[in-house]
């Protein structure tokens, strides 16, 4: 069995207690296939009617401003530990409608996973979370609540290679959306193996809190030149403390200014304030 650490790369004979090569704690990871699950064999079969349906219906991806997909599509999202792959997966399948599954393996479901959810607004009855559990088991809740997406956090922990994941959309007739979480390490590489952005419909590279899309079979990524990236933040900007009905601006390209319409939380007794790194709005 191999070991590698999914910050720097590094890989071990035997699980280490903490990464030699980066000193973290928590990073290293088995490499390796899952064991073989009765979905594996599940037959694919399709229309040529429903291939030529799910090819030609291009939608917004719930959550990207700006990155289409089709009918069906594999969604991979890569980047470093604590990048943003994670919210934006969340983000992506709360913006969904229909049931959804968030297969959470590095982030056991418990209270720092609620308050990611609390963070974003996620509160649907229908947003299932799976902490552990093998691929028949997933796949069997996939197929019981005829759930229209799944994300898989990640990829390389819960041992789902890339072609088990397009075999996924093939054998669940109600399933449209697959999101790879998928980690790679300082020297950029995707950990393991370059198969998942081949296989990948749609990929997005993921650093500092912003994604930028690097693939797609439903649109053109790279232009003319004077055509820029698709690239947005992953979390929507906090709104500053103000009163309602004041005006903010956000300090971010391509944000327009907007006035409150809600109480912003404020915390008990103090008063209402302005951020002091912001500028008054102008009368
Ligand atoms: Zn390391």
């Amino acid at each position: 069995m191999v070991w590698r650490c999914f910050q720097c790369g590094d890989s071990y004979d035997d699980r280490p207690a903490f990464c030699a090569g980066c000193g973290q704690t928590g990073s290293v990871y088995q490499l390796g296939r899952r064991a073989r699950a009765e979905i594996d064999s599940a037959l694919e079969i399709a229309s040529a009617a429903d291939l030529v349906r799910q090819a030609n219906r291009v939608e917004q991806l719930a959550g990207c401003p700006g990155v289409m997909v089709g009918g069906q599509a594999l969604v991979v999202l890569a980047g470093p530990p604590g990048s943003g792959k994670s919210s934006l997966a969340t983000r992506i399948l709360d913006g969904t409608p229909g049931p959804v599954i968030y297969v959470s393996v590095e982030e056991a479901p418990g209270p720092s996973l609620g308050q990611r959810l609390a963070r974003l607004g996620v509160k649907r009855a229908d947003f299932g979370v799976i902490g552990w559990g093998d691929a028949d088991q997933v796949a069997a809740v996939l197929r019981n609540r005829r759930c229209v997406a799944v994300c898989i956090d990640s990829v390389q922990v819960a041992h789902w290679h890339a072609r088990e994941l397009r075999h996924l959309l093939a054998v669940l007739p109600a399933l449209r959306l697959v999101v790879a979480v998928s980690q790679v390490n300082k020297r950029g590489e995707i950990a393991g193996t370059n198969e998942l952005l081949h296989e990948a419909d749609v990929a997005l590279e993921v650093a500092d809190m912003s994604a930028t899309l690097v693939k797609s079979r439903f649109q053109p990524v790279q232009g003319d030149s004077n055509d820029k990236p698709i690239r947005f933040p992953v979390l929507l900007p906090v709104l500053p403390s103000a009163i309602v009905g004041d005006e903010v601006r956000l300090q971010r390209e391509g944000f327009r200014k907007l006035r409150l319409l809600r109480d912003a939380p404020i915390s008990e007794g103090a008063q209402p304030h302005r951020d002091a790194a912001l500028p008054e709005s102008p009368a």
